[in-house]
Order: C-alpha cells, then sequence, then structure tokens
C-alpha cells in the first residue's frame, strides 16, 4: 500500500497527501497524537447523503396491496370466510415464525420448498427458525401442541395469511404471497377429500372463476414405496434422455421428475409405470370413492397420473385447481392439495389422518383481474348496496354529521362521505363520481330545523325529511334499489 506509507512518516509529507487524496475515495487524516483517523472523501460523505434521502425499496418479490385493489382483497377475503364457516370450519391463525425444523420434518429436505425456497435464519438466541412456506405443517403442530386428538373428530381448521418462499419473482409467482387454506384432521373418508374440493371449487366459482381439477392417487406409503422402486429402475434405464435436473432428481427424488416440464423427460414419461397400477386395494376403492363422491356434485376434474405434488407428507389423494382458459403449466395452478394420513404421527403426535387443501390468492386476484377486462357483467363490489353519500355544510354540519353517519351505521346505513369537504358543489361531484344514488344534504338550516334533505341523484329532486326518519327513509330506498 504505497500512499498509506507517505502517511506514516512526516507531518509534510502526510499533510501533501491529504492534498493528493481528497479527490480520491478516502483521506488518511494524521492527527498529533499519531493517531490515524479515516475521513470519508466529500464524494463518498455526499454518496451518503443521499443514500440517507432515498427511500428504501420494497424487496424484490414483495408487493404492497394498495387501496384500489382493496375492495377486491375483501371479495377474496370475505368470500373464505363465508364458505369456510358454512362448512363449519372453525378460524384458526399460527405465527408466520416457526421452529424451522417444523417445515424441514414434515415438507421434506429434499424438497424445492425446504432445499432452495424456504427463508431460514437464526434469530437472536441462535435458533433456526424460518417463515412459513405453507400452512399444513402448522396446522399439525397445532393440533398436535392443544391436544386436538381428544376433542370430537373432525377437527377442521381454516386460516388465510402470507406465506414465504424465496423463489424467482415473475408473474403469478412472490416471495410473499398469501393463501387460503382449509384443513381436516381426524378422519380418514372419502367424503372429506370430496368435500374440501367441494369448498375449493365453489369458493372460486363464486369469485368468478371456472376452474378444472386435476386429480390423482399416489397411495399409502407403502404403495408409494414399491411405485418408486418401479419407476426409479424404469428411468435408470432411460438416464441419458432425462434432463440434468431430473438426473439429480433420479437420486434424491424421483416422484418429481414426473412434474418435469423438460420436453425430453415428456418423452420418457409417456411410457413410465404409473401410480395408479401400484395401489393397494384400500387406496384403489378409497380414490374411486373420492371420485364418485365429485360425480355425484358435478365437479369436472380430469386424472392426471402425473400429478404428486412434490411434498413429503402426501399420501393417497392429490388434486390442483386451474383456471379453465388457462395455457401454461404450473405458474397458473390456483391451489392444490391432498390427503397427508402420516404426518401427525410423523411430527410426534397419535396417528391421525387428514386432508387439506391452499389457494394461492394472488392467483385468484390475477384471474378475476382478467375476468373484469374480458367479462362486461362481473361485478365484483364488495359493498352491492346502492352508494348513498352524506354531505354537510358547515362547522355546525360536520360535527352533526359525524354524530349520524355513526348512528346510521349501527342501523346497517353506510355512506360515502368525505367529511373534510366544504363544498357542497365539490361533494356533489364525488357523489356522481361514485354513482351515488341519493345524497344526504346537511347544513345550519337543516340542523336548526332538525331536518336534512335527500336528493335523487337522478331527477335532482330533493325532499326534507325529519332527521328522526332519516334511517328508515334510507333504509326504503336502499330496499326498492335492490329489488
Ligand atoms: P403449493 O402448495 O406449493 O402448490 O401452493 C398452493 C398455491 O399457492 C399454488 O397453487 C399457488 O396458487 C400459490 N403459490 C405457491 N407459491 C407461490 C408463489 N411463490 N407466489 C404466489 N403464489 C404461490
Amino acid at each position: 500500500m504505497p500512499s498509506r506509507k507517505k502517511t506514516t512518516t512526516k507531518k509534510a509529507s502526510a499533510k501533501k497527501t491529504i492534498k493528493k487524496d481528497v479527490s480520491k475515495k478516502t483521506v488518511v487524516k494524521k492527527q498529533s497524537s499519531e493517531k490515524k483517523v479515516i475521513v470519508p472523501s466529500k464524494k463518498k460523505q455526499s454518496a451518503k447523503k443521499s443514500l440517507a434521502k432515498k427511500v428504501p425499496m420494497l424487496l424484490r418479490g414483495m408487493r404492497d396491496i394498495l387501496p384500489k385493489d382493496g375492495n377486491l382483497w375483501l371479495t377474496i377475503y370475505n368470500a373464505a370466510s363465508d364458505i369456510s364457516r358454512a362448512y363449519n370450519f372453525g378460524y384458526t391463525e399460527t405465527p408466520i415464525l416457526e421452529d424451522a425444523s417444523l417445515f424441514i420434518r414434515s415438507i421434506g429436505k429434499d424438497t424445492d420448498v425446504v432445499e432452495k425456497e424456504m427463508y431460514v435464519f437464526e434469530d437472536k438466541d441462535e435458533k433456526k427458525v424460518a417463515l412459513r412456506p405453507e400452512f399444513t405443517a402448522s396446522s399439525a403442530r397445532v393440533y398436535i401442541s392443544h391436544g386436538m386428538h381428544s376433542q370430537p373428530q373432525p377437527v377442521k381448521m381454516w386460516t388465510i395469511g402470507p406465506m414465504f418462499r424465496h423463489d424467482r419473482p415473475q408473474a403469478g409467482r412472490y416471495r410473499q404471497f398469501r393463501q387460503f387454506d382449509c384443513e381436516v384432521y381426524g378422519v380418514r373418508d372419502a367424503v372429506v377429500d370430496a368435500e374440501l374440493i367441494v369448498v375449493a371449487y365453489n369458493y372460486l366459482k363464486e369469485l368468478g372463476i371456472d376452474c378444472q381439477v386435476h386429480i390423482n392417487s399416489i397411495g399409502n406409503l407403502d404403495d408409494r414405496q414399491r411405485y418408486l422402486l418401479e419407476l426409479s429402475s424404469y428411468l435408470r434405464s432411460k438416464r441419458s434422455m432425462l434432463s440434468d435436473i431430473s438426473k439429480k432428481r433420479l437420486l434424491k427424488n424421483p416422484l418429481r421428475i414426473l412434474d418435469s416440464k423438460d420436453e425430453g423427460d415428456k418423452v420418457v414419461l409417456e411410457e413410465a409405470p404409473q401410480i395408479l397400477d401400484w395401489l393397494s386395494d384400500d387406496s384403489k376403492k378409497f380414490f374411486m370413492s373420492v371420485l364418485e363422491h365429485l360425480d355425484e356434485c358435478g365437479i369436472p376434474y380430469i386424472l392426471q397420473p402425473t400429478l404428486v405434488r412434490g411434498l413429503d407428507y402426501y399420501t393417497d389423494t392429490v388434486f390442483e385447481f386451474f383456471a379453465i382458459d388457462s395455457t401454461d403449466g404450473s405458474q397458473s395452478a390456483l391451489g392444490g392439495g391432498g390427503r397427508y394420513d402420516g404426518l401427525v404421527k410423523q411430527l410426534g403426535g397419535h396417528d391421525t389422518p387428514a386432508c387439506g387443501f391452499a389457494i394461492g390468492l394472488e392467483r385468484v386476484l390475477l384471474a378475476m383481474r382478467k375476468n373484469i377486462e374480458s367479462r362486461d357483467t362481473i361485478d365484483y363490489s364488495f359493498d352491492n348496496r346502492p352508494p348513498i353519500y352524506f354531505a354537510q355544510l358547515g362547522a355546525q354540519a360536520r360535527r352533526r354529521a359525524l354524530y349520524l353517519i355513526e348512528e346510521m351505521r349501527k342501523q346497517g346505513i353506510m355512506f360515502i362521505h368525505n367529511l373534510a369537504k366544504t363544498s357542497l358543489k365539490s361533494q356533489l361531484e364525488v357523489a356522481a363520481k361514485y354513482n351515488a344514488t341519493h345524497t344526504v344534504i346537511l347544513g345550519q338550516k337543516e340542523i336548526q330545523d332538525g331536518t336534512v334533505i335527500i336528493r335523487d341523484m337522478e331527477s335532482g329532486i330533493q325532499e326534507i325529511i325529519d332527521e328522526k326518519k332519516l334511517a328508515k327513509t334510507l333504509q326504503k330506498l336502499l330496499n326498492r334499489a335492490t329489488k
């Protein structure tokens, strides 16, 4: 380090160095105490300043939900709440942060989710923790740690919330995404699997999304073990034709090769043994029964012999939901799920059958947006009642307005309003923008008289009514409009 050498000798040469180095990145200044102090150059200082001014950026793969999409999101959340409550699922919430071993042990250490995508780090207690990449493992922990096996079975849980996977971000694939999940514990009956599919299918349908169910059975653990031997031996015989990633998977997780998107792999898979031929009688009967239930409910499905779902805990039924007009493969899967009869025991609980599904809500939102763009008729308004605007004039009216808005809300009547606006003209403009059918107008005179004005926004006709009759009058208007 030649420049440093110069600074450590005499004062004069140190001065020279300072002068010389001003334009460089850093300056080594020598103090009388002979201590060296690193002073950032002006360039670096100003860079630091501008950095301090820079707005911290959203992390890659993360998204904000903005008010413009707020109603769509609330529609998605409310539909989830309505349908899961109708099918007697109990709302459940678990921490976003869990012991990493929960996911490693349940999802499997050789899966993409655990191996590549899970956010794992040590917390301040040097404990290995993970941001949950999915909900099933957490629900199994809840079932075990809250002794739910002693409650009447089945135990049905639902939740909604963020999941995290350090995936390569692209349309419909984010690092934080939301899922709606339903899980059923304690009963091994085909009707449970079918009910979950019915719930997910109808949830999507209610949001205007026509979907197709892809379904398969991967049998019980013994069936799968026998099938794996057969599949591995077949794939080994075709090893030279497989893609590099499939060659790796052949050693670690050959089942995953079944959902390869590689064209060469797909050719090899055409002749591969199919798991349905390796199912035990019990698994075959169980699967047939699931399909019969779906037939009975008129749920369209496609038997997909290569569908395996890629996580270790699945047994028997596995399924995925695809938007009907979807053109590409896995990316457009709206959700999926399956049976996982071995998971609770594997995590240290009692032997407990279970089944569940997860729907990716960002993809649901994308499908709803597509609907809005392509179909005029679809209406996703969160609140279907015709909007009524509340306009006020003057400080006294504003105070009364705030009181009246709350009084009306208690009786189920809601308004669009902007109490910060002062001119009636601008308030009526906003009312028109929101397609308000009526505007309640409250001014100084109305307060003195104990009245309010109701303006029909289409005809412009205004009616003065007693303030005490406001709720009844508005209710009548709302009833008339919803008929
Ligand atoms: P999985 O259990 O991995 O099949 O996930 C269930 C659903 O969650 C998928 O069908 C997607 O809709 C959604 N999902 C999974 N990963 C992501 C992601 N990285 N970004 C957005 N949605 C996702």
